[in-house]
Order: C-alpha cells, then sequence, then structure tokens
C-alpha cells in the first residue's frame, strides 16, 4: 500500500526515503517500506528470505529488447568486416616478394596486421558474451526484498510500480531496488554508476553506456576490450596507409 512521505520519514533506517531517479522510469510514487525496513538489519535473515521466497519462485527477467540481438549481430558482422578487409588488403600487396619495395615491412604489417584483427575478435566476443556488470541474480542480490514487492510476489504479481526503491542510506550494497529485475544495486559512488539498461534489460553496475554498436552495456569490465577495439580500428588504418605506400610493388621500371 501507499504510505505518505512523512510516514517514510519516521523510519530511522530509510532517512528521506528517495527514490532512485533512471531516465526510463516514469511517475512517482511513495512506498510502504515498513516491513521491508523492520527485516533490514538482519543480513543473517537472508536464508528466512529464501524460504519464504526462493529465487526460483521470482518472476523471469525481462526479455530482451530485439535490438540486444541485433545490434550485437551488426557489430560483429562490422568487426569481422573489417578484419577480413585489412587482413586481405595487407596480403594482396604483397605479390610477388622480388617486387617489393621494402620485404622487411610487408612481412611485419602482414603479422601485425593479422595479430590485431585476432586481437579485435577476441575483445569483440569478450563483449558479446561476456556478462561484465551485469548483475545476477542471488541470495546477496535479491533479499531483502522490499515490503511491497515481496507482497506482490507472494500474490503471483509482478511490482506493480515503476519506480526503482531506494535502501537504507549509507548502506553500500543496497543502494537502489530495481523493480524489474527484482535485484538490489550497490549505492552509486562517484563514477561507479549503476542502471537498468532499456535494451540489455538488466541492471548493471559501474555503468558507462550502452553501445549501440556492439548491443552490450560497456561497463568498467569491459571498457579495456572496447578502448582497444577503437585503437585498433585506427591502428588498421595506418596500418593500410603504411602497407600501400612502403609495401607496395616497385614501379615496373625499378625491377626490370
Ligand atoms: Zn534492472
Ligand atoms: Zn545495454
Amino acid at each position: 500500500m501507499d504510505a505518505s512521505p512523512s510516514t517514510e520519514s519516521q523510519d530511522p533506517l530509510l532517512g528521506s526515503s528517495r527514490f532512485s531517479d533512471d531516465s526510463d522510469l516514469e511517475g512517482e510514487s511513495d512506498l510502504d517500506m515498513f516491513g521491508f525496513s523492520d527485516v533490514l538489519p538482519g543480513v543473517e535473515d537472508l536464508d528466512a528470505w529464501e524460504a519464504l521466497l526462493p529465487l526460483s519462485r521470482l518472476p523471469p527477467l525481462p526479455d530482451r529488447n530485439p535490438k540486444f540481438w541485433t545490434q550485437a549481430f551488426a557489430g560483429a558482422c562490422v568487426v569481422l568486416g573489417f578484419c577480413i578487409t585489412f587482413v586481405v588488403s595487407a596480403r594482396n600487396v604483397r605479390g610477388d616478394p622480388a617486387h617489393w619495395s621494402n620485404p622487411t615491412w610487408c612481412t611485419a604489417v602482414d603479422s601485425v596486421m593479422t595479430c590485431l584483427a585476432l586481437l579485435a575478435l577476441f575483445c569483440t566476443s569478450f563483449i558479446i558474451f561476456g556478462r561484465q556488470g551485469e548483475i545476477c541474480r542471488s541470495k546477496t542480490t535479491c533479499y531483502p526484498i522490499p515490503a511491497q514487492v515481496a507482497k506482490g510476489l507472494l500474490a503471483g504479481q509482478r511490482p506493480a510500480q515503476n519506480r526503482n526503491i531506494s535502501g537504507p542510506e549509507h548502506h553500500p550494497m543496497l543502494g537502489s531496488y530495481c523493480v524489474r529485475c527484482l535485484v538490489w544495486r550497490p549505492r552509486d559512488v562517484d563514477s561507479h554508476l549503476s542502471h537498468h539498461c532499456r535494451i540489455c534489460q538488466r541492471c548493471f553496475v559501474e555503468f558507462d553506456h550502452h553501445c549501440g554498436v556492439f548491443g552490450r552495456c560497456i561497463v568498467e569490465g569491459n571498457m579495456p576490450c572496447f578502448a582497444t577495439n577503437i585503437a585498433l580500428l585506427v591502428l588498421a588504418i595506418l596500418a593500410m596507409f603504411l602497407t600501400n605506400g612502403w609495401c607496395g610493388e616497385l614501379p615496373d621500371e625499378l625491377y626490370e
């Protein structure tokens, strides 16, 4: 049931009981947090929560947005296309070794280009198939369940409200409760933000942005691969210039 803000402010555990401000959520509602705050002090009560509402009884996670699949497929094709183009282009200029203007460079660029392509494929696979930063359901991320949500789940209903629920102030792990994933996100600290992605339909920690090319959220865990892929693209383009400029065949008049 809904409660007035004044009722919430009387709860010493919840303080001002504000709600998280995910931009994709709309509307405001105040929640009855009394039952929720009652069980908060007992972290050891996770077993009791599991007995009351086992993870297997929770509703399934939200369906992925179709873009989750199409963007990843398109991104993989783009990277694969670039890799093939760069590797094939590098090899095409090798031609007859006797005609190379700089055999050492030709061999090096060819080898380097192949390595860069393999590295790009690895980074892309890591971004697409890895689950970096995703908050998975577990005893520690799902419990305790806010009272209003728990009441609905026990009645066989998904949460009706569309606002995430703030946890007790100063609690590092119970920052805000996502009513779609039904998990707790850690409290936001500095640039380490938790966020529910509308494309991936999952909550992430240390969120940076959702990449429309790879169709995955970029978080601290896969940021090195994301940055590497961008750097590799620049390197590959530079290598193409090197290949064409320094490894091309000699003019006919020079080797005849
Ligand atoms: Zn979520
Ligand atoms: Zn995402």
